[in-house]
């Protein structure tokens, strides 16, 4: 009998083990897929600028050297098209950084109002485009500047990620508003946008890294199809959350939060 017991132990160990097994089988299995998409879509970004510039050089080869009209336009256009592979490369150079334990976030206390000005003055050329206001507003009847204690460069290109964001998909003539709020050890940050918005559907989804809801608007603006997916790594390795509110035709509203720097340490 004891005998018995033991070999039932022994096979609900087995099983047991087996089970996990499979859990972690089917882990890999999802983690093999996830890389195989990934490494697709990566290729899939990089050939089209690339067929691009062979197309231009051909061009150039087979007599477009001779008329100068011609030429300057496709070096333009080879240019335009080096500039987009080199924020492909860039982009997933910082995701892939992110994504591993290389980066270490240089935590500092700093204003985040100051900060967000300074790029909204930055970015106002390209909003003038589109006739788009940039507004940094902090509370009125909170005390300024808004510390926090977070890595000055990365939110910076959260900032940058957010407002250029926008600016493409806001309407033009419209505004966007950059609001600061106090939440006791915390600063909500919003950026509210009156742009196209964004459809329920879409809304988990344009985190993902290249998904666009609309390729040609995306790329027309020198869209990677990787900013939102950068904005939420690095709010989450401040460990953190983004969350995004929207309507189709009325705008979006990305939300996240900062941890407050201790007055203490504000030199
Ligand atoms: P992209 O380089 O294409 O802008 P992002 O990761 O920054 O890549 O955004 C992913 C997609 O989410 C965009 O292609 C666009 O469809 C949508 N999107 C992002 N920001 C906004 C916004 N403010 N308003 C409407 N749609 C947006």
């Amino acid at each position: 009998e004891l005998k018995d017991k033991h070999v039932e132990s022994i096979s609900e160990e087995l099983s047991a083990w087996a089970e996990t097994s499979d859990m972690e089988i089917a882990r890999l299995k999802e983690t093999e897929k996830f890389r195989k998409e990934y490494l697709g879509n990566v290729a899939h970004e990089l050939k089209t600028p690339i067929f691009n510039i062979q197309g231009y050089i051909s061009t150039l080869l087979d007599g477009g050297l001779e008329d100068e009209l011609i030429n300057r336009k496709y070096l333009e256009r080879t240019e335009k098209s080096i500039d987009r592979l080199i924020n492909i490369v860039n982009d997933l150079d910082t995701i892939s950084k992110l994504e591993s334990d290389m980066t270490r976030l240089k935590m500092e206390p700093f204003d985040v109002v100051a900060l967000t000005k300074e790029i909204a003055d930055q970015l106002e050329m390209k909003a003038g485009e589109r006739h788009i206001k940039l507004l940094v507003k902090g509370a009125e009847d909170l005390p300024s500047p808004f510390w926090v204690l977070a890595d000055k460069h990365y939110v910076g290109q959260v900032m940058v990620n957010l407002l250029t964001n926008s600016i493409c998909y806001g309407r033009e003539g419209g505004q966007t508003r950059v609001r600061f709020r106090d939440m006791l050890d915390k600063i909500l940050i919003e950026v509210e946008d009156s742009g196209v918005g964004i459809a329920k559907e879409d809304i988990p989804r344009v985190f993902e890294r290249f998904y666009r809801t609309d390729k040609g608007r995306s790329r027309e603006h020198g869209g990677t199809g990787l900013g939102l997916a950068i904005v939420k790594h690095i709010v989450e390795a401040h460990g953190e959350h983004i969350t995004l509110r929207s309507e189709v035709g009325v705008g979006s509203t990305f939300s996240f939060t900062l941890k407050k720097a201790d007055p203490n340490e504000i030199k």
